[in-house]
C-alpha cells in the first residue's frame, strides 16, 4: 500500500493476539486547538470499571495549539470510557477534557460550560440526535473515487445509492458502523449522501452531554477506520464549490415535555425562542458555514431564520410525522459538519431551557 499508513492485516493480527500479561491499554483522546482530535496510549495495571478508575494525565499543549511553550502542560481529565474496537479485549478508549495548569478549562474545552447547563436543566431531560455528514478524499486530496482531473455525473443517483458508480467507499462506512456499535456508541443509522463520496452517520437520541461525547468518539473512530483504508475524512461544510451539496450536522432536539401528547406547544415555543437568537446560534454553528447555507442544495439562507413542516429548505424543520402526532422533536438544519457539538447542544439548551449565571455559550465559543 502506497499510503502513509502501513496496514498489513495478516502480519498485524499475529501481534494483536498476544496476551497482555494482565495489563490494559487506554487510548486517551481529546479535542485539540483546531477542532481536530489527538490521542495517546498508556498502560493501566488492570481493567478499569468506571471513569473514576482512570488517572488524570497530561500532554504538551504547545504542540497542539493549546498552550504556550513556556507553560505547555495541559491536563487530561477522563470523562467517559468506551470499549476499544481496534485493540479489543479489556482495552479502552478514554475521552478526556483539557484543563490548564491554573485550574481553568482549556480554550477548546467547551464541554465544561455545556455540562453546567445540562446539569442546571436536568429536569427537562433534553435529548439530541445528530446527523454527521462527511466527505471522503483519497491520499492525494481528490474526492475519493472521482475520475482524475474530472467530475462524476451530476447529483441524483448517489443519495442512498446502490451499485457501482453510484456509491463510493462503502467498506469504510461499514467498518466504522461496526466499530461504533462495538465501542458502545448509540449510532442510529448511516446513509450515502447526495454528493458522491459524501456519507452520513447518526448518533442519538442521547441525553444531554452524552451527545457531544459520543459524536466526538464516533468521529475519532471514523478517522481511525479511514487510516486502515488510506482514505482521508473531511468535515468541511462545503468541501467542493459548485453544484455539489455541502455537509452539515442536522441537530434533532426534544425535551421531555415535547415528547408526550400536547408536546407541539413546547416545540413551537422553542422555535419561537430560536427565531430570536438566529445570529447567536449561527455564530457557534461552524466555520465556513456561510459557504454552505446559501438557500440552495437543501439549505436555508444564513441571513434569515425560517421554519416549516417537512421543509428541507428551512432553518428548522418539524418532521411530517411529528406534526401529525402532535408531539416529538424538531430538527435544526443549520449546524455545519465541522461543529463542536458541545457548543451546539449547549446553546440549544441555553436558548430553549434558559440561561444560567456564569455561562454564555456565544462568549464560550471564542474564549481564549
Ligand atoms: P433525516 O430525515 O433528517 O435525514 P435522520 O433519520 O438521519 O433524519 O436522523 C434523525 C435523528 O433524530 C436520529 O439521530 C434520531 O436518533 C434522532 N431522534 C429521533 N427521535 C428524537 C427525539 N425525540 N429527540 C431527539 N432526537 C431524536
Ligand atoms: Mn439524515
Ligand atoms: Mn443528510
Ligand atoms: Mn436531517
Amino acid at each position: 500500500m502506497s499510503s502513509s499508513v502501513i496496514s498489513n492485516g495478516a502480519n498485524l493480527a499475529k501481534y494483536m493476539d498476544l496476551p497482555q500479561n494482565g495489563k490494559v491499554i487506554a487510548e486517551y483522546i481529546w479535542i485539540d486547538g483546531t477542532n481536530g482530535i489527538r490521542s495517546k496510549g498508556r498502560t493501566l495495571p488492570k481493567k478499569p470499571t468506571s471513569v473514576d478508575d482512570l488517572p488524570e494525565w497530561n500532554f504538551d499543549g504547545s504542540s497542539t495549539d493549546q498552550a504556550p511553550g513556556h507553560d505547555s502542560d495541559v491536563y487530561l481529565r477522563p470523562v467517559a470510557m468506551y470499549a476499544d474496537p481496534f485493540r479489543r479485549g479489556d482495552n479502552v478508549i478514554v475521552l478526556a477534557e483539557c484543563w490548564n495548569n491554573d485550574g481553568t478549562p482549556n480554550k477548546k474545552n467547551h464541554r465544561y460550560a455545556a455540562n453546567k447547563l445540562f446539569e442546571a436543566h436536568s429536569d427537562a431531560e433534553i435529548w439530541f440526535g445528530i446527523e454527521q455528514e462527511y466527505t471522503l478524499f483519497d491520499e492525494f486530496g481528490n474526492v475519493y473515487g472521482w475520475p482524475k482531473g474530472g467530475f462524476p455525473g451530476p447529483q441524483g443517483p448517489y443519495y442512498c445509492g446502490v451499485g457501482t458508480g453510484k456509491v463510493y467507499a462503502r467498506d469504510v462506512v461499514e467498518a466504522h458502523y461496526r466499530a461504533c456499535l462495538y465501542a458502545g456508541i448509540n449510532t442510529s443509522g448511516i446513509n450515502a449522501e447526495v454528493m458522491p463520496s459524501q456519507w452520513e452517520f447518526q448518533v442519538g437520541p442521547n441525553l444531554g452531554i452524552s451527545m457531544g461525547d459520543q459524536l466526538w468518539v464516533a468521529r475519532y473512530l471514523l478517522e481511525r477506520v479511514a487510516e486502515d483504508f488510506g482514505v482521508k475524512v473531511s468535515f468541511h461544510p462545503k468541501p467542493l464549490l459548485g453544484d455539489w451539496n455541502g455537509a452539515g450536522c442536522h441537530t434533532n432536539v426534544s425535551t421531555k415535555a415535547m415528547r408526550v401528547e400536547g408536546g407541539m406547544k413546547y416545540i413551537e415555543e422553542a422555535i419561537e425562542k430560536l427565531s430570536k437568537r438566529h445570529k447567536e446560534h449561527i455564530s457557534v454553528y461552524g466555520e465556513d458555514n456561510d459557504k454552505r447555507l446559501t438557500g440552495r442544495h437543501e439549505t436555508a439562507s444564513i441571513a434569515q431564520f425560517s421554519y416549516g413542516v417537512a421543509n428541507r429548505g428551512a432553518s428548522v424543520r418539524i418532521p411530517r410525522s411529528v406534526n401529525k402526532d402532535g408531539y416529538g422533536y424538531f430538527e435544526d438544519r443549520r449546524p455545519a459538519s465541522n461543529i463542536d457539538p458541545y457548543l451546539v447542544t449547549g446553546i440549544m439548551v441555553e436558548t430553549v431551557c434558559g440561561s444560567i449565571p456564569g455561562v454564555d455559550m456565544v462568549a464560550e465559543a471564542s474564549r481564549e
